[in-house]
């Protein structure tokens, strides 16, 4: 039975009728994604039922296996690569990325180790170099590649407490937290939700966390950071997850650079700003700043999961990370292990590396401007239709409400079920908004126009939603 199992597996390789046919899937996907419904119709996500049955006793028949995922699977994807997917902070794929993701599949290589994969750790080496180069930070930052930026905030933090406490005789990884130093985290009040999930994974308790006060950007409010030590560890953010706001390095970083506390900059989307000739003054004074995380999968436009955790202080990155184990060969080349928490890991480098040596510097700087451009664009005419934006569009984020939250809700609501595209909702400033994130390269400015148009749509149709609803409770009063 196993031999036969063995035997079919051998003849899918030496056939290779079913990657012959996964491509044309995916060829199918690719040539329809820009017109199809941007989020997957209710009878595409009802027709998932058929993947809901109990695990199979015996072995399937890979074609059948493929050709359910294309039928059934495809539908019920969201539209992320299609240009008028909005939502969150979702990436598109850059082409020649997809492919190298692609051939390294085939590949599967380990990159724990430089004795497993010799070229995905030079490929992390490349990277590492090419991206201190593309965000202007100093020559001894060193990266390490992780699933996204959750996971790098998580290791730009460990990276800060093991500095912190080592610098204050306390060995963390061996004494744990009992007994030890105080150490203060100050973070603005509009930190990313994954800042608090690494500094409660860490053990900091989140009671015990200094929240800053932030503007109407959601910007850090320098004169409200209280006194900085060298115990502290300051969190700032590059690019609001709802405004695309930036804090303002210079000042900040300069201040805790004198304090001698570490600085750790969530740059998920926004660091990429960096590496952008006319975006560049937004992330002034980073190079000072110890710990980064950002993400391929977002702006850069790599596949996902790529993020990147870079730190200017190897020793305590590498230590913080530490793992050891007989088998364990240090080869005095790069092993990747040791900038991560993770040990066996997918070679993420290989399409990062695809991405930065296709795009070049000029082909990043374009599109990472190229985004803002049409964020702008997005602004312009939503204003123009009678939208109000609610915030500074300085990057990629534009926040929209219509007059009432009620209608700007109802209005997304019909929006999403539209189909044309799709953005989600948050509350900014203590309104209901509709928060529009422009981050796929295949974005158009007709893509753009096209949307303006769903949002005026919807918002007619939920004006009418309304009306009729106020004329059933004798309310005829109009509310936009
Ligand atoms: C997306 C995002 C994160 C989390 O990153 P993942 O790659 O989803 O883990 C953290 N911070 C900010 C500002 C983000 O936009």
């Amino acid at each position: 039975m196993v031999r036969d199992l063995r035997e079919k597996m051998l003849q899918e390789m030496e056939h290779k009728e079913l990657f012959e046919q996964v491509q044309k899937y995916g060829f199918a996907y690719v040539d329809q994604v820009r017109e199809r419904n941007v989020f997957p119709t209710d009878d595409a996500i009802a027709d998932l039922a058929v993947f809901t049955e109990s695990l199979p006793q015996a072995s399937g028949d890979a074609a059948e296996i493929l050709a359910l995922l294309h039928r059934y699977g495809s539908p019920a994807t969201v539209a992320q690569t299609g240009g008028r997917y909005f939502g969150f902070v979702d990436g598109g794929v850059i082409p020649a990325a997809l492919a190298a993701r692609l051939l390294s599949d085939y590949w599967d290589q380990n990159t724990a180790l430089y004795d497993m994969s010799p070229l995905a750790s030079r490929l992390e080496e490349i990277c590492e170099m090419w991206l201190r180069e593309l965000l202007g930070l100093p020559e001894k930052v060193v990266a390490g590649f992780v699933s996204g930026s959750s996971l790098a905030i998580f290791c730009g933090l460990a990276a800060a407490r093991y500095r912190i406490f080592q610098n204050n005789h306390w060995n963390i990884n061996k004494k744990g937290f009992r007994g030890a130093p105080a150490v203060r985290i100050v973070a603005g009040r509009q930190a990313h939700g994954t800042v608090s999930k690494a500094l409660a994974l860490l053990g900091f308790g989140l009671d015990n966390i200094a929240w800053v006060d932030t503007d109407r950007e959601g910007r850090i409010i320098p004169e409200k950071i209280p006194e900085l030590d060298e115990k502290t560890i300051l969190v700032l953010q590059a690019g609001n997850v709802c405004s695309g706001s930036f804090d303002r390095f210079e000042e900040l970083c300069t201040k805790a650079n004198k304090a001698k506390t570490w600085v750790h900059i969530d740059g998920a989307f926004g660091l990429w700003a960096a590496a952008s000739s006319t975006l560049r003054h937004l992330t002034r004074g980073i190079e000072i700043a110890n710990s980064f995380s950002l993400d391929g999968h977002k702006t850069l436009n790599t596949p996902y999961d790529n993020g990147i955790v870079l730190c200017d202080d190897k020793d305590a990155l590498t230590q913080a990370l530490h793992a050891s184990g007989s088998y364990i060969s240090h080869s005095g080349n790069r092993d990747g292990m040791f900038y991560t928490p993770e040990m066996s890991k997918r070679a993420r480098s290989v399409e990062l590396w695809a991405a930065l040596k296709y795009l070049g510097k000029e082909g990043v700087d374009e599109l990472v401007s190229g985004l803002h451009h049409r964020a702008l664009q997005f602004k312009d005419e939503l204003k123009e239709a009678g939208f109000h934006i609610l915030n500074d569009v300085v990057f990629n984020q534009v926040v929209v409400a219509c007059d009432t939250d009620e209608l700007t809700s109802q209005t997304m609501k019909h929006l999403q079920q539209s189909g044309e595209c799709w953005a989600g909702g948050a509350v900014w400033a203590g309104k209901t908004v509709i928060r529009i994130s422009v981050c796929s390269w295949v974005t158009t400015e007709r893509d753009i126009t096209r949307s303006v148009t769903a949002f005026v749509a919807a918002r007619q149709k939920a004006a009418g939603y309304r009306n009729t609803e106020q004329n059933v409770s004798g309310d005829r009063e109009r509310s936009w």
